[in-house]
């Protein structure tokens, strides 16, 4: 098998709880002052894996053509950098060229406003589709026999039986367990939080 050593090591029929992923938006604490006012923090409405929550607070984001959506949820905690992830529809439906991105790989991704209750921001970059993705705990990644930056292949057997190329390894200690996919994706497959993929060679 030397000759094989790219070959895709993951364990066939491994099974993840799948996590459908609606747009929303990560900030910077100065993003969060300047939309919300002065010494503000995000409250906490949901606890998410991996320490970060859903956030009682909410904007409006607005794309260049002036197309906005209201009502995007903010994740918690606050980062380095501020980022909006839509779905591909979110994109046409803004007029944004959002590409399609791991979180945080943020260099010359699209440009979009955010509009909070107390001010408004303007992103040069940040506003991405998210690639679909699997988080998982170094326990987790062993027993599926993949690693960090792998990608891999998953199969949903549910009414449209649907098949997920390019779904990308996380591995972190604070992860649990989960395959998340934007509203797009679970909508075109019929998928809801909570249903399982396997992952196939
Ligand atoms: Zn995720």
């Amino acid at each position: 098998m030397d000759s094989l050593k790219e070959e895709n090591k993951s364990v066939s029929g491994y099974e993840v709880p799948i996590g459908v992923s609606a747009r929303h938006v990560h900030l910077t604490q100065a993003d969060v002052e300047t939309l919300f006012g002065k010494g503000y923090t995000l409250t906490k409405k949901k606890e998410l894996m991996g320490g970060q929550f859903a956030s009682n607070e909410l904007v409006t984001i607005v794309g260049l053509k002036l197309r906005a959506i209201e009502n995007v949820r903010i994740l918690g905690p606050v980062r380095k950098a501020s980022q909006v992830e839509i779905s591909a529809t979110d994109a046409v439906k803004l007029g944004v060229k959002a590409p399609l991105r791991e979180s945080g790989d943020l260099k010359g991704s699209a440009p979009i406003a955010l509009v909070g209750p107390c001010g408004a921001i303007y992103l040069k970059e940040g506003c991405i589709v998210a690639k679909r993705h699997i988080h998982m705990s170094p326990t987790d990644a062993t027993r599926a026999g993949v690693k960090n930056g792998d990608v891999v292949s998953v199969k949903v057997d549910n009414e449209r039986a649907t098949i997920f190329n390019n779904v990308v390894i996380r591995v972190d200690p604070s992860f649990t367990l989960e395959m998340h996919i934007d509203t797009d994706e679970a909508n075109a497959a019929k998928i809801t939080t909570g249903m399982t993929a396997e992952l196939i060679r």
